[in-house]
């Protein structure tokens, strides 16, 4: 947490022309609560200060960065959840997000967007044994994730806030990134073709998208309709993309997971 008196001084050193990692060496403010801090004071907004929360507050703003929170969204809405910690009475909750050990590029880059977009809050790796859960404590997560209620998401409807939707429209890249980091799969396909001159393999590479919600699947379908990327229904809860030219978009902003 960071006083007002603090802040400003970073704003001055960042208005003096140093970049943020020299204006965190200088002050011992993190990066992330910096570039924060940068992005509304370009943007014209308000720099709040650093408890406040971009929803609750008098006049609610979206959540910056944008791109990091429509893919926490994507990874919120496939493999996450938000419970309460602690003394019920406090009001705290825990945002946890599951990620597998085989990718470890993934769980940093969870970790990254939730303290990209809570630069105060501590972010924590919980090893549960072939999965990581990464989790924060917040007690804005509800206000941030409105889509949070008791019991598995496929048994509700999600369906996402105005001020949610417009940033996936905007940012819909992230948010199909952030969904199929969490849900989704980039496998290969090997088929042999046998010919005159003995057998062929060919490979061919396919994205797939399984969630139970209905709903869920269906701001997935959405989000790849916006960028015009083929995609069908292969059963009920799953969806694949193998068109060629939709592998190849898809790969130019997801590509396998790591
Ligand atoms: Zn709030």
């Amino acid at each position: 947490m960071y006083d007002v008196a603090s802040r400003n001084r970073a704003l001055e050193l960042l208005a003096q022309g140093l970049t943020v990692a020299e204006v965190s060496r200088r002050t011992q403010i993190s990066r992330w609560a910096i570039r924060d801090w940068q992005l509304r004071a370009d943007q014209g907004m308000p720099v709040a200060p650093a408890r406040s929360c971009p929803r609750c507050g008098s006049q609610p703003t979206s959540l910056a960065p944008e791109d990091k929170y429509a893919y926490l969204l994507g990874l919120y809405l496939g493999d996450g959840c938000i419970s309460p910690v602690g003394d019920p009475a406090k009001r705290i909750w825990s945002l946890r997000i599951f990620c597998a050990d085989k990718y470890p590029g993934l769980q940093t880059e969870c970790a990254d967007a939730i303290r990209a977009i809570r630069p105060d809050n501590k972010v924590r790796f919980l090893p549960l044994g072939g999965c990581t859960e990464i989790n924060s404590h917040s007690k804005h997560w509800p206000c941030m994730f409105p889509q949070h209620g008791p019991g598995k998401k496929h048994t509700r409807k999600i369906t996402l806030d105005g001020w949610q939707q417009e940033l996936v429209e905007r940012f819909t890249k992230p948010f199909v990134r952030g969904l199929i980091h969490s849900d989704g799969s980039r496998s290969t396909n090997r088929v042999r073709h046998a010919t005159e001159t003995g057998d062929r393999w060919y490979e061919y590479p396919r994205y797939f998208f399984t969630n139970e919600s209905a709903d869920i699947t269906q701001l997935f379908t959405d989000a790849l309709d916006r960028l015009g990327i083929a995609w069908r229904h292969s059963n009920r809860n799953n969806i694949s993309v193998a068109r060629r030219d939709a592998v190849a978009r898809l790969d130019g902003f997801v590509g396998p997971k790591y």
